[in-house]
């Protein structure tokens, strides 16, 4: 099976408190869609499990969860693991157990990412730590020689760190374009994430600009269930382009206060 047909969900925080941008899924719910995964008869499985050829389950899926937030080992870990599941974390190397400074703090709330200590644990525990960049910042806004530093440092910092081959890579914000697809696949990425988009890309490798579908807060268990089963072009691919769109003007909305 190829990679492109894989479905591949993606989570952000776990946490009971909600908070304006959508992407906080409560724990409780976050237990019944692996519980319902389980139930369809899904495994995960990981992108370096993929790359390695490892034999496929019959109906694989792939749960990501960007910006490593510390909610991933503290609610999601314990979780998958009960159902004996995994995921990959993509993390923003310079904010590795720090608050989330590059986002907007909607009433002064931050959240705090995973610490060098947690990552290892989750790498320990059959997990994969990828890149997300270094700072978060859009890498379609960056300069040529700023990007490459994004994707080299980042990919070194973890290599270093967990003592295993990075290959993977989420673009902040789901913004890309043709050449930082070349520059991924020219420092070393074999999987690169890009949330929706409907655009054409030049690029032959496609793997390098995977869709996934976000599990937002409010999506009901009705929702994640298409989410896996259908394509892109329909309600819900259309909807989540839009809601992504918000994400995206998150560096304006840093210029204002809250
Ligand atoms: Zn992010």
């Amino acid at each position: 099976m190829h990679i492109t047909r894989i479905p591949i969900l993606n989570y952000h925080k776990i946490e009971v408190h909600s908070d304006i941008g959508i992407t906080s899924r409560h724990p409780a719910r976050f237990e019944k869609d692996i519980l319902f995964l389980r139930e369809q008869g899904y495994q995960t499985i990981t992108f370096e499990q993929y790359a390695a050829q490892a034999p496929l389950p019959e109906k694989p899926v792939i749960l990501t969860f960007d910006d490593g937030y510390q909610s991933v080992f503290i609610e999601a870990m314990p979780v998958l693991q009960k159902y004996n599941f995994s995921g990959v974390v993509f993390i923003p190397t310079a904010f590795i157990g720090k608050t989330n400074d590059w986002d907007v703090q909607f009433g002064g709330k931050k959240y705090r990412h995973l610490n060098q200590v947690e990552l290892k644990e989750l790498a320990a525990a059959g997990f994969e730590i990828a890149s997300h960049g270094r700072t978060h910042q859009s890498f379609t806004t960056l300069t040529p020689s700023a990007l490459k530093q994004e994707f080299v440092q980042s990919k070194q910092e973890i290599e270093n760190l967990i003592g295993k081959q990075v290959q993977s890579i989420c673009y902040p914000f789901g913004s890309f374009n043709d050449s930082v697809l070349k520059l991924a696949e020219q420092t070393g990425y074999h999987f690169g994430m890009a949330s929706l988009y409907f655009k054409k890309i030049q690029s032959q490798r496609p793997e390098l600009a995977l869709r996934r579908f976000n599990i937002y807060r409010q999506d009901s268990q009705a929702v994640v269930k298409r989410k896996i089963t259908t394509n892109f072009y329909t309600f819900y691919g259309l909807r989540d382009w839009f809601f992504q769109l918000g994400g995206k003007l998150t560096p304006f909305y840093q210029n204002l206060r809250f």
